[in-house]
């Protein structure tokens, strides 16, 4: 029997008392409803891949831990503030239980991606580092001063170094990894999802070539079953036009870190037409990116399920915030609210809101 047939012969055929206890029953069964998708945490994280989304106020830090326990640092965040940057680091690495880094990963040496990884090493051991080769901005002098700071570390602690060139692969066990973009160059031959046209190039406007150190940034894409994960640091709107036109290298996104923490000069609309990402977090600080442009690019994503933000953004406003569930830091006093990503073999993830103690799943794309 149909269910709606049942309903139907329940609502009509029993008489007015039967009809009165129908509809109190669908008002009970409304109101214990939960909203779509917020869950309690999955169990079994062992099995898991978990990213931690660091605040770090406008700059990048972002923590992998694999299945297999390896990790990930991507960038260090700020120096300075008395060890802030570093100490939320800590605080993440602990969430995490780990007690040494496998890998940092520095996107580029501007001040809020590689400013903070003296302060860092003094407090965890960190066991290779990955960069993009030398500092490209000497000519400004907190980035020359940063390069120096970070060449310094290398001499004292004798770190293994990779300097990472795109289509090489990261050495990092349980997730798989593909370097897109490093030191300017980019991958030249599509991905194996990528190719497809992409009719947003006709109608795109032109970027200038960006010379700063942003446009070096080490890009990655993280695959983990069908679950694809792309985070370029700061990387800028020309560098992005070449990854997608006139043809789509990459391919479509499940989650977009998304670029240069929402500035304007990154998030290319013809860029995100093209990755079509499905959730988005930005790592933006109150002040700085969260820009409206780049708000709309990431919005008009024809899959878009959520925009996770790590704070809200004054420059945004009423029309270019998420709504308050989705921002781990509201305006006001910030207290370093951080935001997580777990992610299952199954396709299957959810993510975390600090703040709230929320969480909500995402199925795995069909
Ligand atoms: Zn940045």
């Amino acid at each position: 029997m149909q269910k709606t047939e049942r309903i139907q012969q329940i609502a009509q055929g029993s008489g007015r008392f039967a009809r009165r206890r129908f509809w109190s029953s669908v008002i009970v069964t409304l109101a214990s409803l939960p909203s779509p998708g917020w869950a309690a945490p999955k169990p079994e994280s062992g099995k898991a891949l978990q990213i931690y989304f660091v605040d770090v106020e406008g700059g990048q830090s972002t923590l992998f831990v694999t299945p297999l326990g390896e990790s990930l640092l991507i960038d260090t965040g700020w120096p300075d503030s008395n060890g802030r940057d570093a100490d939320r680091i800590m605080a993440a690495a602990k969430l995490a239980g780990i007690k040494e880094l496998d890998v940092v990963l520095l996107t580029h040496y501007h001040i809020d991606h590689a400013g903070g990884i003296t302060q860092l090493a003094a407090q965890i051991p960190i066991r290779m580092v990955i960069d993009h080769g030398q500092n490209r901005e000497p000519q400004a002098a907190a980035t020359e001063k940063v390069w120096e700071d970070y060449q310094k570390l290398l001499e004292k602690e004798k770190f293994k170094r990779i300097i990472a060139k795109p289509g090489e692969s990261l050495p990092l066990k349980g997730i798989e990894t593909k370097v897109i973009s490093s030191d300017g160059a980019l991958i030249e031959n599509p991905l194996s999802e990528g190719s497809e046209d992409n009719p947003a190039c006709k109608t795109s406007k032109q970027y200038p070539t960006d010379h700063t150190e942003n446009a070096r940034s080490l890009g990655v894409l993280f695959s983990f079953g069908d679950l694809r994960i792309l985070d370029l640091g700061d990387l800028t709107s020309d560098r992005e036009m070449k990854l997608v036109c006139p043809e789509n290298k990459l391919g479509k996104i499940d989650i977009y870190i998304v670029s240069h923490h929402g500035t304007s000069s990154s998030n290319s609309p013809a860029f995100l037409d093209a990755i079509a990402p499905r959730v988005a977090v930005m790592d933006n600080g109150a002040a700085k990116g969260g820009a409206p442009s780049s708000w709309d690019a990431v919005k008009s994503s024809t899959r878009l399920e959520d925009f996770w933000q790590l704070h809200y953004s004054d420059e945004g406003g009423a029309a270019h915030n998420a709504a308050d569930p989705f921002i781990a830091n509201l305006a006001g006093p910030d207290t370093g609210n951080y935001l997580k990503v777990t992610a299952w073999p199954d396709g299957d993830f959810e993510v975390f809101n600090s703040r709230t103690k929320q969480t909500k799943r995402y199925a795995r794309a069909h």
